[in-house]
């Protein structure tokens, strides 16, 4: 039986160790904090199929079964039904991004249409589509359920070097003591590339901060919310996108753009990251009315890009270490968990995830 290491458990790593579990590996998945508490914090995270690679919306239609077949294995909804909402000038070239695939339908919305959906936005009157199998993903209920299905494979350490050992083992240092394996798959969000870095795999990962803010509905009503994305700029941003709660009573809002961090990892302008914030208000304010203007919470995160696009995924792979980057993973995190397993287990990376196919290209 093959023993392979996990190191993360955010929704990739538990993905990851997910898959390799029920191949029948013997897991290990290590992860020094609490499962979910990295990149993959908070509630909810767009699902929606329009992306500028073919490849990646391929990709993602498959993630979409998969998340359906967890669902009824794990016995909890993962992907709400509510479709996904779009809206700005790039509405034409998404929906021709989805042409080709019937099992991704979407079509344009009226603007009667889009604030029936959306009661919150403001008076709007240019381009919409629906995506009509996008939707929030139930960010925490996919974490917990992971977790309490992987058990005792979950330990609670951090892992501070792994090394090749001269008889093939791969050897891992944590916190509390060292343990050999024949795989490690690197999955520590923003320590994955120093981790791979020491074992001669150079990820070009792009470190920055992201901040995302919640509103709570001024009409305080239950019924289901899309998610949506603004390319508009009729509010004054042109990349903003924005995903409902479970329950629906609260709505989380972002700006596309994240703050670079320093070489040592710090936030290099912290101010920065405040007048992200303080846009997101000032656009909320702007953009959706139904939402009271106070944010509800805030959600801090690093964002681990790669050089060839927003969503752009690449994997690396040699000698016993798999490693993966990239950025707006969680929604297809059932397939890269596919897709990281097989490569542990064979040594070859599936073809569209290995990093030389510069997956999620945005040319
Ligand atoms: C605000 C925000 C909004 C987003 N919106 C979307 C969206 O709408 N749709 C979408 O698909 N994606 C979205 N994303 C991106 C998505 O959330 C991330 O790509 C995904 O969660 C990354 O998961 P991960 O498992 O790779 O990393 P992480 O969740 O960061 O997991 C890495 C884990 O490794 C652990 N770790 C690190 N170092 C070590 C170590 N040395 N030893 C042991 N453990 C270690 C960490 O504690 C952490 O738990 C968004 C991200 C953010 C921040």
């Amino acid at each position: 039986m093959e023993r392979v290491a996990v190191v993360g458990a955010g929704i990739i790593g538990l993905s990851t160790a997910f898959a390799l579990q029920r191949r029948g590996a013997e897991v290990v998945l290590l992860e020094s904090g609490s499962p979910g508490g990295g990149q993959s914090a908070g509630q909810g995270r767009i699902f929606r199929h329009a992306h500028a690679d073919p490849r990646l919306v391929a990709q993602v239609v498959r993630s979409r079964a998969l998340w359906r077949a967890w669902e009824t294995e794990l016995g909890v909804e993962l992907v709400a039904r509510d479709g996904a909402v779009a809206i700005g000038d790039g509405v034409p070239d998404k929906l021709a991004a989805l042409a080709p695939f019937p099992d991704a339908p979407a079509r344009e919305l009226t603007s009667a249409e889009l604030h029936e959906r959306l009661p919150l936005l403001a008076d709007y009157d240019g381009p919409a589509m629906l995506d009509e199998h996008g939707g929030a993903i139930r960010t925490r209920a996919a974490i917990e359920a992971l977790t309490a299905r992987l058990g005792d494979s979950l330990v609670v350490d951090h892992v501070l070097a792994v090394r090749r050992r001269a008889d093939g083992d791969i050897e891992v240092r944590t916190g509390t003591g060292a343990r050999t394996f024949d795989q490690v798959v690197l999955c520590a969000g923003r320590r994955t590339a120093a981790l791979a870095g020491a074992l001669g795999l150079e990820l070009p990962v792009d470190l920055g901060a992201h901040v995302r803010l919640t509103f709570a509905r001024v009409d305080g009503g239950s019924a289901g919310l899309p998610t949506f994305q603004d390319g508009s700029g009729e509010f004054g941003e042109t990349g903003v996108y924005a995903s409902p709660y479970p329950g629906s009573q609260r709505y989380a809002v972002g700006l596309a753009g994240h703050t670079p961090a320093r070489p040592d990892g710090a936030v290099a302008d912290p101010e920065e990251l405040a007048a992200l914030a303080e846009r997101t208000v000032a656009y909320a304010r702007l953009a959706l009315p139904g939402l009271r203007p106070d944010p509800l919470d805030h959600v801090h995160c690093w964002v681990t890009a790669l050089p060839w696009g927003e969503d752009g995924v690449g994997v690396w792979h040699d000698d016993g270490v798999t490693a993966v980057a990239g950025h707006n993973l969680f929604k297809q995190a059932p397939v890269l968990g596919e897709a990281l397993a097989t490569t542990a287990l064979t040594g070859d990376v599936p073809d569209d995830w290995h990093h030389s196919a510069r997956l999620g290209r945005d040319d």
